[in-house]
């Protein structure tokens, strides 16, 4: 390969996922794929073609030009919903190939009215409520605006969702918050609904949930859940899944301990030479790594620039041969150094695992993440999209 480095994407891993977190919803409730931060770093193009082979037939991205990505690779006709950044100027666009947007000011509704007249199709909105995030939402005054418009102008204008987002809910500090979060929603959509509003699973979704509160506050799962990180294997946080368990064990599940999330992604690269080192040497830049006996070491061809965070430098792991290989000094730009002493027939060609299973031994991004003071989703959308994946099994 030309690259020094590739991601393996797991079908049967995504799919076992879904599987799990469908059987956390009811039956109607829609599950909606977050593929924002190109799909957490697993790669948009690859991800959205995959996840249509699982089942996934809707898509929430962040952005205009995340929407045109997943509009070029989908293979079903899935949903796409723009969660957040969409410039006036391409909301026609958005309109004309029926990809959905967030409103959250009078200017965008705006907008896709008049660009809904125009085209001759309904914009298809969904209003975002501002319910303690403050980042993006509507309420008051100009909340009522936006519903009165929107039922004179239905014609023109397809509401179909009705969401917010938490604040937080992977962690149980913002408990009160989300609590007042919940209340604050169930208020606003009592007063959207009494506009004449209908809301439910075959009207105007409500949605509201990410991972985090599908899993830890099921009240938060109504029409729609706008699943991200769980999908792809991971945890929200170590809270979550403890509170996931425990609540569990609660209800008399016997659900076991046993992680039913599965990593989709595996990141690995090769040995490209080795060397022996004597005792009172140096590892690399600077001093940070003095040799204490006589070792054998590796160069492995991935650095910072390809996501492998600095925060590792002397202490993170990869695996060789099934077994954990220390990284020795500083992670160099487009390098890392690992320690095999203890490996005897490890040798330049060698596959080096970063993130993954190899035999019994598996380096997950959890602890790459805790090692690190990362967490899992920053981690991962810092994978380069230059890296190339392949799908397998
Ligand atoms: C990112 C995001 C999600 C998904 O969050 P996860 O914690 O990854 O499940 C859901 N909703 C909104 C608005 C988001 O921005």
């Amino acid at each position: 390969m030309f690259a020094t480095s590739i991601i393996e994407l797991s079908q049967s891993a995504l799919q076992k996922n879904i599987r799990f977190l469908k059987k956390q919803i009811p039956k109607s409730t829609r599950f909606s794929s977050v593929i924002k931060g190109n799909a957490y770093g697993h790669g948009i193009s690859f991800f959205v073609p995959l996840a249509e082979k699982c089942g996934i037939r809707h898509f929430s991205v962040f952005s205009a030009n995340e929407a045109r990505m997943a509009m070029k690779h989908r293979t079903a006709h899935s949903d796409i919903t723009i969660m957040g950044a969409i410039d006036n100027d391409h909301i026609p666009w958005a309109v004309e190939n029926g990809i959905a947007f967030y409103v959250f000011d009078s200017g965008r509704l705006k907008r896709a009215l008049s660009a809904a007249e125009k085209i001759g199709r309904k914009a298809k909105i969904h209003l975002e409520l501002e319910t303690g995030l403050n980042r993006t939402g509507l309420s008051g005054r100009e909340l009522d605006q936006a519903v009165d418009l929107l039922m004179v102008k239905h014609n023109a204008l397809q509401l179909e969702g009705i969401c917010t987002h938490f604040a937080g809910a992977e962690s149980l500090s913002n408990y009160l918050r989300i609590q007042n979060q919940i209340t604050c929603y169930h208020n606003l959509c009592q007063k959207v609904a009494s506009n004449g509003v209908k809301l439910g699973p075959d009207h105007t979704l409500r949605h509201t949930a990410c991972s985090a509160a599908a899993l830890i506050y099921p009240e938060t799962v109504m029409d729609m859940v706008r699943f991200g990180i769980a999908q792809y294997g991971f945890w929200p946080s170590q809270e979550t899944e403890i509170n996931f368990f425990t609540r569990k064990l609660k209800q008399g599940k016997k659900t076991g301990w046993k992680d039913p999330l599965v990593r989709v992604i595996k990141w690995k690269s090769k040995i490209m030479s080795t060397k022996t080192v004597q005792p009172g040497d140096y590892i690399g830049y600077g001093s940070s790594s003095l040799v204490t006996r006589k070792s054998r070491i590796a160069a492995v061809p991935v650095g910072y620039f390809h996501g492998f965070s600095r925060d590792l430098s002397n202490r993170g792991y990869v695996l060789v041969r099934g077994q954990r290989a220390p990284v020795m000094g500083m992670v160099n730009m487009n390098m890392i150094m690992i320690d095999i002493t203890h490996i005897p027939y490890a040798q330049k060609g060698n596959e080096v695992v970063l993130i993954g299973k190899q035999g019994d031994a598996s380096i997950s991004v959890g602890s790459f993440g805790e090692l690190t003071r990362f967490i899992n989703y920053e981690l991962l959308v810092s994978l380069p999209s230059e890296i190339p994946r392949i799908i397998v099994d």
